[in-house]
């Protein structure tokens, strides 16, 4: 049985096109306007000779901000039930939201090895808006960019020796 590792984080953050990145195939469904991925998809890949399959989580669509918000939460939560290995996503764009300190309060309880990705990190530039992911209070952050693949390549090294 190869590890199981999930990607959770709010609508948005950029979970499918890092999980696309990582499973080299676009089976997860990217949408530019709301972000949301309606399904989740599983997908394998390896990296540094480990094979593991990757969850990619997504809310589904509903109309009232709080059941948005409850389904959000269940995601994550069956996320972290059926996984091994957590990567949490953030954006740098957006900073810290309240949302995603409700998911850090989730992870926080949660025995797995817990990485941060603060996505969407494209240039030098960004990459010291991210310090304030210290205060999400889970430890040390990977800053990656999804989009051009930036830092993606050190978080999957510290992942592949988690698995
Ligand atoms: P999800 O809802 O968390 O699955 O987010 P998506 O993967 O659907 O991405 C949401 C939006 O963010 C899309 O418009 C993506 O193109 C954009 N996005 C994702 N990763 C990056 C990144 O690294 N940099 C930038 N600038 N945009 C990104
Ligand atoms: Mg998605």
């Amino acid at each position: 049985m190869s590890s199981i590792v999930a990607i959770v984080g709010r609508p948005n953050v950029g979970k499918s096109t890092f999980f696309n990145r990582l499973i080299k195939r676009r089976e997860a469904i990217v949408d530019s306007v709301s972000g949301v991925t309606r399904d989740r998809h599983y997908g394998k890949t390896d990296w540094n000779g480990k094979e593991f399959s990757v969850i990619d989580t997504g809310g589904y669509v509903v109309g009232s901000e709080d059941i948005f918000e409850e389904e959000i939460r269940k995601q994550v939560q069956l996320a972290i039930d059926e996984s091994d290995i957590i990567v949490f996503v953030v954006d740098v764009e957006d900073g810290i939201t309240p949302m995603d300190k409700e998911v850090a309060q989730l992870l926080r309880q949660v025995d797995k090895p817990i990485f941060i990705a603060v996505n969407k990190v494209d240039n030098a530039m960004r990459v010291g808006d991210a310090v304030e992911f210290y205060n999400l209070g889970l430890g040390d952050y990977h800053t990656i960019s999804s989009i051009n693949g930036s830092g993606t390549g050190d978080l999957l090294d510290a992942i592949a020796e988690a698995v």
